[in-house]
């Protein structure tokens, strides 16, 4: 480094990031994360998630090696005392907890060699991220006072270091990580041991991760669950307890379809009340064909009575070219902003913007009505995407308004989906697909074809269906409220008005079909 300020060593701060939300990372792994100059990580914590708390840090990836003769551990150690020694904050975080299977004491032992100091910042792991994920108690006062965390993989060139006889003795819970490659290797220990094949088993495969799966079964048919299912990792099994779903969705799973960093809304609102994900992105969000645009309006900012943010994209890239401008909110001015929905508003606040309006409904007619009722001939400027909607343009003009309008990001179908997309919808029985907007519902359609008239689907607006229309399909519910919240609340009326009628998962549901379609 040409810093000679540099020449000081870097602080090392080894930081769980638990499971994989955003919003299971404690504060203090937030503040480390900002901090750094240069963030280790591995695979387990996910890329967004260190987009969105650091975009600026350098990002050394670590890859995984599971290479029972290499150590990485070290060699790992000793690129944090480099990177350490050029004078940078490094951060080296890892998935769930810093000191829980993640080779922490080879890692460390190059760095307290060197001298540097060293912090460490606990992180939410496995065992207790899945437990909450299931809602069940890793402990009991009747039956369970011990919790033991193990590893479910072992290299198979040697004997198991993990004694299954005294497991299998113990009064109380085993959470095995690493838990699917292997599940017929230690599943065969325990019941050999003598544990009881009837012992509660629960599966958590990516908990907290779009696709979380959770499954209640027995140590006795865990192994072929596994083997069946095709669970995917990183997955943890834990052993001794078990709760059946429960919630107005319990037992149903439900296809999002927003794009990549969008889902976190909708996921949420469907586990709350029960029900399972599974996460297709079927639009992707990326740059404007050019930046000029908004940056020029950016730079024009104050001179627009009114910003106007279709969506959470925008505000994103909005803040983005902000920085890239290095400019910040002063730029803005006078100019009053309003979002077009509360994910929206939520969005700016983040950003640290007061938002001045969110129209009552949620859609561009609404917000056209709303944004002209205290302004004559007024400065529009919209903030949207390549394939946005006219209407408000439109709906403001009309009323003898000024509207510039600029690209901020592009969103595009997807043409193909990828190959375990394509295999999951397939083998997993999925009984809704929720559309959240006209060109998601045209790509489900391109992507999807027939299996579409096999799920219900959960319309989030009138354009949304409308788009569904000419492929003759038609929702079977469609939300009040253009929220997730809203959409939620319509599929749970409808599985509540229809219970115990419902027919079974993957059978066409005839009543929603135009008469040419049936068959
Ligand atoms: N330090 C991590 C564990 C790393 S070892 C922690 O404290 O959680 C990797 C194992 O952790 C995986 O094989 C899996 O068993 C478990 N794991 C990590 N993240 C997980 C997640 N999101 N869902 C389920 N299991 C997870």
């Amino acid at each position: 480094m040409q810093d000679p300020a540099a020449t000081r060593p870097g602080r090392v701060c080894f930081v769980g990031a638990g499971p994989g939300a955003a919003d299971l990372l404690t504060v203090r792994a937030v503040e480390r994360l900002r901090d750094a100059d240069v963030i280790v990580h591995d695979a387990l914590v996910p890329a967004r998630l260190l987009d969105d708390v650091n975009p600026h840090a350098e990002r050394v990836p670590v890859e995984r090696c599971r290479d029972q003769g290499l150590d990485p551990g070290s060699a790992t150690g000793r690129l944090l005392v480099r990177l350490a020694m050029e004078g940078r904050n490094v951060v080296r975080v890892k998935g769930g907890d810093p000191t829980v299977f993640g080779r922490l004491a080879e890692e460390l032992e190059p760095v307290r060699q060197a001298g540097l100091a060293v912090e460490f910042v606990p992180g939410v792991t496995a065992a207790v991220a899945a437990a909450a994920a299931a809602g069940v108690p890793l402990t009991s006062r009747a039956d369970a006072s011990i919790v033991s965390i193990l590893t479910g993989r072992e290299a198979d060139d040697k004997d198991s270091v993990v004694d299954f006889a005294r497991l299998a003795k113990l009064q109380g819970t085993l959470v095995v990580y690493m838990a699917v490659e292997q599940v017929a290797r230690w599943s065969a220990g325990l019941l050999a041991a003598g544990k009881d094949p009837e012992t509660p088993v629960t599966i958590v495969s990516r908990c907290s991760w779009p696709d979380e799966r959770i499954e209640a079964t027995t140590l006795g048919t865990c192994a072929a669950d596994v083997e069946r299912g095709g669970w995917r990792s990183p997955a943890v099994v834990i052993v001794g307890a078990s709760a059946p779903p429960s919630g107005p969705l319990a037992g149903r799973l439900v296809v999002v379809t927003r794009p990549a960093g969008q889902e976190g809304d909708l996921v949420a609102a469907i586990r709350a009340a029960g029900g399972q994900t599974l996460h297709v992105p079927l639009v992707a969000i990326g740059e404007p064909p050019a930046w000029r645009p908004l940056d020029e309006a950016i730079r024009a900012a104050s001179t627009y009575d009114w910003i106007v943010f279709a969506s959470v994209n925008g505000v994103r890239a909005f803040g983005a070219r902000l920085a890239a401008l290095r400019l910040d909110g002063r730029i803005l001015g006078t100019a009053r902003l309003a979002a077009i929905g509360p994910a929206t508003r939520r969005q700016l606040e983040l950003a640290g913007y007061r938002c001045d309006l969110t129209p009552a409904v949620a859609r561009s007619e609404g917000l056209a009505a709303e944004l002209a009722a205290g302004c004559r001939r007024g400065r529009f400027l919209l903030i949207r995407a390549s394939r946005g909607r006219e209407e408000l343009r439109l709906g403001l003009e009309a009323l003898g308004h000024h509207v510039d309008e600029v690209v901020a990001y592009e969103s595009r179908s997807r043409s193909a989906l990828d190959a375990d997309e394509a295999e999951a919808v397939v083998r997993l029985p999925v009984d809704w697909i929720v559309l959240t907007s006209p060109s998601i519902a045209t790509a489900a359609v391109q992507l999807f074809g027939e299996r579409m008239r096999h799920w219900r689907i959960a319309s989030i607006s009138p354009v949304t269906t409308a788009a569904l229309e000419p492929h003759g399909l038609r929702p079977a519910v469609e939300a009040d409220r253009a929220t997730a919240a809203g959409i939620v609340e319509a599929i749970c009326r409808h599985d509540q008005g229809a219970a115990g009628v419902l027919p079974p998962a993957g059978s066409p549901m005839a009543a929603h079909l135009p008469p040419t379609s049936r068959g």
